[in-house]
């Protein structure tokens, strides 16, 4: 990178390229601008929410015209999602420096890489086994002694492509569903946990090694029977209960795992919070996503520098931001049908998001966020929001 006028280190203008023109790469636009970064989006739908934000190269991930179009005069590429064609992160990186490293993405398409990665950095996981066959499935079931869920590797998040098996019995039935959700790609049996709460870790980690590293978060999911799964509807930083002790250890586990991938950008490891049996609690992951996350919204409103703006001054190359959160903050998604944001809009500090999209069941909108100096007070407000948000209870 050429150095600007006053030796900033940044050259005017610098022009990343987002793969995926959904909710988060919009989010990462417009926390680039105010730094003078400049976006461009790559996405197959000419009404991404996006495309309302930045320059929009419409076009399949696979197509190679459009990658290339896309590449074309961008500093660096970035993804908003992790499901990129392995033949376009090659295409890509042919042309320009691509962050996070393809490696990073390769493991986090693959629940069972994903969980290898997990053991070899030290992090404890959900007893699993990748199965092949329906006689495997009952073999490692019976081995596993307790309930087990059987998820595709590939393509499965917020419990889509996901059976719960409470005994052996129900496997067969199961089976060919998932055979066909997996699409060729394997499927992973693990063992049920018994956990009190799910909590996030959210991390960004700068080109120099450097690591942003954000306070846990607690999330709370609700069935969307329209969506296939469940879908977070609630997340609270600081995450109410956590020890330093475990802060700690998770801040260690998610750098332990960014580093051994080289990764620049931000990521987030989704945990169980698991009773120890001696009144405290460990920390089970879960899953990973390299890229922003979800639990993260929050973010915006609640801490120094946001997961985004993280991401963006990472791939970037720039310093990165404090990730230290200002209070206690609460982040209500909006899913499915559109509250009366007039109404939204008088509750007094509630920060709204909207994404630009129409109203579809089973699809995240927007979010609002509110926060305080704790959470007892912005109780009342947020009771007001989740009124609005969530009428029907
Ligand atoms: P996932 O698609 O892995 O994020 O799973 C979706 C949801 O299913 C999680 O947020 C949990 O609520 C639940 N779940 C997934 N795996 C397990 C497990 N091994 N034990 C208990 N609940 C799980």
């Amino acid at each position: 990178m050429t150095a600007g006028p006053g030796g900033s280190g940044l050259r005017a203008g610098l022009r990343i390229g987002i793969v995926g023109g959904g909710q988060l790469g919009r989010m990462l636009a417009l926390s680039a601008y105010p730094l003078g970064l400049r976006c461009r989006f790559l996405d197959p739908s000419p009404e991404c929410p996006a495309g309302q934000v930045g320059e929009l190269v419409v076009g399949a991930y696979d197509d190679p015209a459009a990658l290339d179009r896309f590449a074309d005069g961008v500093d660096v590429v970035t993804f908003e999602f992790e499901n990129v064609p392995a033949s376009a992160l090659a295409r890509l990186e042919s042309r320009t420096a691509v962050w996070p490293p393809a490696r990073a993405l390769e493991t986090g398409q693959d629940r069972l890489r994903e969980k290898e990665l997990f053991a070899a950095s030290g992090i404890e996981t959900a007893a699993f086994e990748a199965i092949e066959t329906l006689d495997d499935t009952v073999r490692a079931f019976d081995a596993m002694g307790g309930p087990g869920i059987i998820k595709t590797r590939r393509l499965g998040y917020d419990g889509k492509g996901q059976a719960r098996i409470n005994e052996a019995g129900q496997i067969a039935a199961a089976w060919p569903g998932l055979e066909r959700a997996s699409g060729g790609g394997g499927l992973i049996i693990e063992r049920v946990v018994k956990f009190d709460s799910e909590v996030s870790i959210i991390a960004t980690r700068g080109r120099d090694g450097s690591m942003a590293i954000y306070p846990p978060t607690e999330n709370v999911h609700q069935h969307e029977p329209a969506a296939g799964g469940g879908i977070l509807r609630r997340s609270l930083a600081p995450a109410p209960g956590i020890s330093d002790e475990q802060v700690r250890l998770a801040g260690e586990a998610i750098s332990r795992v960014m580093e051994g991938l080289g990764y620049v950008g931000t990521m987030a490891i989704e945990f169980f919070r698991v009773p120890d049996g001696r009144g405290g609690h460990r920390l089970v992951a879960n899953e990973t996503a390299p890229r922003v996350h979800n639990s993260g919204h929050w973010t915006m409103d609640g801490c120094g520098c946001s997961q985004f703006e993280n991401h963006m001054r990472a791939v970037a190359g720039l310093p990165l931001g404090s990730p230290r959160a200002a209070g206690c903050s609460v982040m209500l998604n909006i899913v499915s049908t559109m509250p009366d944001v007039r109404a939204l809009c008088r509750i007094d500090g509630l920060r709204i998001h909207l994404y630009g999209k129409e109203a579809r069941p089973g699809r995240k909108l927007g979010h609002a966020t509110l926060v305080g100096s704790s959470f007892d007070e912005i109780r009342d407000r947020l009771a007001a929001a989740e009124r609005l948000i969530y009428p029907a209870g």
